[in-house]
C-alpha cells in the first residue's frame, strides 16, 4: 500500500495541532472580505481537502468554532485564539489555511473572490471574479490589471 504524505501544524501556542494526508483538492488565494476579517490579512492562502484527509492530532477539546454562516465553521484555539482552519460542509471540503501547514508546499493555480481585492496581484494565475461555477459561483474572470486600475481611478 503506498504510504501517503502528511503535513502537520499548529495554531500560534502550540495547543492545537492538525495534520493532513495526502494532496488537497485545490490551493489558491481568496481575496473576499471575509477572509480578510477573519484572518487579519489581505489575502488568504488556502489548501482545501477533503474531510477524510484532515485530522486535530493534538488538543481537538481546546478546538472552538465559530460560524457567522452555515457555510463557513471557522476553527480557532481557545488558548491563543490562533486560527486553525475552515469547515465549508456545503463543498465538502476543508481550508487548511497554508500558513498553518508549512512544510506543504504551495502550490496556487487560482485566485477567487478577486472583485473584492484590496491586494491585486500579478503573477499570470487565473483571477475568478468570485467563484468557479462548479463551487457555486459565476466562472467568470477577470483580468489581473483590472482592480488596479479600478483602486487607482477610485483613488
Ligand atoms: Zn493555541
Ligand atoms: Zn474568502
Amino acid at each position: 500500500m503506498e504510504t501517503q504524505e502528511s503535513y502537520s501544524g499548529t495554531c500560534f501556542c502550540g495547543a492545537v495541532e492538525v495534520t493532513a494526508t495526502g494532496a488537497p483538492a485545490a490551493m489558491g488565494y481568496c481575496h473576499c472580505d471575509s477572509c480578510r476579517t477573519w484572518s487579519a490579512s489581505p489575502v488568504n492562502a488556502f489548501t482545501l481537502w477533503k474531510p477524510e484527509s484532515i485530522r486535530v492530532t493534538r488538543g481537538a477539546d481546546n478546538l472552538a468554532t465559530f460560524n457567522k454562516t452555515s457555510r463557513s465553521y471557522r476553527k480557532w484555539c481557545k488558548s491563543c485564539g490562533g486560527h486553525l482552519f475552515t469547515d465549508h460542509p456545503h463543498w465538502g471540503l476543508i481550508d487548511v489555511y497554508a500558513a498553518t501547514i508549512p512544510t506543504y508546499r504551495h502550490q496556487p493555480q487560482v485566485h477567487v473572490n478577486y472583485a473584492e481585492t484590496v491586494l491585486p496581484m500579478k503573477d499570470g494565475l487565473p483571477k475568478m471574479k468570485d467563484l468557479p461555477k462548479e463551487m457555486g459561483g459565476s466562472g467568470e474572470t477577470l483580468p489581473e490589471e483590472r482592480s488596479v486600475a479600478l483602486e487607482m481611478e477610485l483613488g
